[in-house]
């Protein structure tokens, strides 16, 4: 039944679509890897009139990360194109603060989608694919509402069915494809519920397998190590050195993680994530 979408396609940025959106929705701050420090609904100094970024080409050498690792996963071009029919927020000031709103929700449900995807993907169990597709085809109802009903939806009812579904499918390939005895994470740092990882050293390590959700990784040494088979959703990459790592089977990684970390030829991605110009 999900066939008939093109998934890969409906989740892809396509910034020429939009409006700019996240680079006017969101707060954001310069200790985040952003230009500067930003209220909510007001648009960065980098944007232009036509809604493209004054310095798209030289995020990495002005040490953007921020922007760098930011992914809508395709929620811009919905809202802009199909929500609001090319409406923009500079033309209709009434709107704006609904068009950001719904961006909101609407990047919320659109990251949803992206990990349910790739849950699909790797799950091999059938009922557990036919729960996965019911909640994927749920969603898709949801993302063509208009915007009063899309903010009059509840996000964390929609996570409450998520997460277990993401967390079955990465727990069960885990299992099955753990080879250490001894986990190589030392996991006695916490910030926030995160664990600290970050400048760690763990090169050349076997960390197959291990859970490594919402870990801050930044500027942690990966060089050469496996990374196959370890969840790392919502895992923070910014500056992790993936030099010669493998993370084909690595499970949900995505593109936004990559582009904020380092990397060579040798480093090995899933199909599906490109490997940034720079590495
Ligand atoms: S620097 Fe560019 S990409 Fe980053 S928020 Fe500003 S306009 Fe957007």
């Amino acid at each position: 039944m999900i066939k008939k979408f093109d998934l890969d396609k409906i989740l892809s940025i396509d910034c020429d679509k939009c409006f700019g959106l996240c680079c006017v929705a969101l707060y954001f701050s310069k200790s985040e890897g952003f230009p500067t420090d930003k209220e909510v609904g007001k648009p960065c100094v980098n944007l232009n009139n036509d809604f493209r970024c004054k310095v798209h080409k030289d995020l990495k050498k002005k040490g953007l990360k921020g922007c760098i690792a930011y992914d809508c996963f395709g929620a811009g071009q919905k809202v802009a194109e199909s929500t609001y029919k090319r409406e923009n927020w500079r033309n209709n000031p009434n709107k704006r603060k609904e068009i950001f709103d719904v961006f909101v929700v609407m990047r919320q449900l659109y990251e949803m989608l992206w990990y349910l995807k790739e849950a699909y993907r790797i799950n091999k169990d059938e009922t557990m694919r036919n729960n996965i597709e019911t909640e994927i085809l749920e969603i898709i109802l949801r993302t063509n509402m208009d915007g009063t009903s899309l903010l009059n939806i509840d996000i964390n009812e929609y996570r409450k069915k998520v997460n277990p579904l993401l967390h079955i499918t990465s727990e069960g390939l885990r299992k099955r494809n753990y080879r250490g005895s001894n986990s190589k994470v030392k996991r006695s740092k916490m910030i926030a519920g995160r664990l600290d990882l970050m400048g760690v050293n763990l090169r050349n390590k076997n960390l197959v397998g291990e859970d490594l959700s919402g870990a801050l990784l930044i500027a942690a040494d990966l060089r050469e190590s496996d990374l196959s088979y370890v969840d790392v959703l919502g895992a923070d990459f910014r500056d992790a050195d993936l030099n010669g790592a493998n993370l084909e089977k690595t499970i949900y990684l995505t593109q936004g993680q990559v582009n904020s970390a380092k990397g060579d030829t040798k480093t090995r991605l899933p199909k599906g994530i490109k490997k940034p110009s720079s590495w």
